[in-house]
């Protein structure tokens, strides 16, 4: 291990609906790779909240996290995450499953945009690509106002399956009024911006966002930068992290982000 902090602040365990492994197994592979924490972060789609009873899986959620962290508890620091998304889509869904417990940590994140399926089911063409983007970014925008959240998870998401599409090319430059209004307002509120490294392991090959929007976060004066590996099984748990925690050296952090009962906690890169 080459980073003595090691942590991932972004995976989901079998609470999700589209995880697979017990917390347990999940803390087992941290332990394992002798990692200094473990942020769970399972899923919780506002927009269908109180339509699919998420309330149930977000408290099953918080439940086995809570057992793992007793069971764990001398060798690795186990906090109780959660990935709200699409936050602006349902107050009310936001407010009731952060009412459910004292959370750790708190992704801000969006999946899918207003009465559209998860950008993952969409199709893309060179035409279609410049409004769906223009209008992620606005609804992303959206969710930094409500500042109910402890990071901005995996920016840029749609471009995980735009980029891979054939004539799907897209240059952040033209969105660089958007993001940065974003960027800035994250840094005004005091919050973090999330290295998604799941892109390593998938098919676009990088980390979400791109190293530029980490270098201009860092310009605007952002301070805090949190990592995490998305990973949906527990084979992938830290999966990319040395490599998100070189990127953000490379772009003149010394420091990274872990959060704990919501307060930010700077640990050196090193
Ligand atoms: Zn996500
Ligand atoms: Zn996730």
């Amino acid at each position: 291990m080459k980073y003595k902090y090691l942590s991932d602040s972004h995976t989901h365990s079998k609470c999700s609906f589209d995880g697979n492994d017990s917390v347990a197994m999940m803390c087992e592979k941290a332990t394992n790779m002798g990692m200094y924490s473990l942020t769970v972060t399972d899923h919780c789609e506002c927009n269908d909240y109180f339509k699919e009873n998420l309330r149930e899986s977000v408290f099953s959620s918080v439940i086995e996290i809570i057992k793992a962290r007793a069971l764990y508890n001398s060798r690795l620091r186990v906090y109780i995450g959660i990935e709200l998304g699409q936050p602006n889509q349902d107050i009310d869904a936001c407010r009731d499953a952060l009412s459910l417990t004292d959370y750790d940590f708190v992704l801000g994140s969006l999946h899918n945009l207003k009465g559209e399926k998860d950008f993952y089911y969409l199709d893309y063409t060179p035409e279609t690509v410049p409004s769906l983007l223009e209008r992620y970014f606005d609804e992303m925008l959206d969710i930094v106002k409500m500042n109910n959240f402890d990071s901005l998870a995996h920016m840029t998401y749609p471009l995980r399956y735009i980029c891979v599409k054939p004539g799907c090319k897209v240059n952040l430059k033209n969105y660089s009024e958007k993001i940065d209004e974003i960027l800035e307002l994250l840094i005004k509120n005091q919050k973090a911006i999330e290295i998604n490294t799941s892109g390593l392991r998938q098919k676009i090959g990088k980390i979400l966002p791109d190293e530029s929007v980490i270098k201009r976060f860092r310009e605007l004066g952002g301070k805090y930068v949190t990592l995490g590996s998305d990973a949906h099984r527990w084979g992938d748990i830290g999966s990319g992290i040395e490599t998100g925690l070189d990127i953000l050296n490379k772009c003149g952090f010394t420091h990274f982000t872990v959060f704990e009962k919501r307060e930010p906690h700077l640990l050196p890169i090193l």
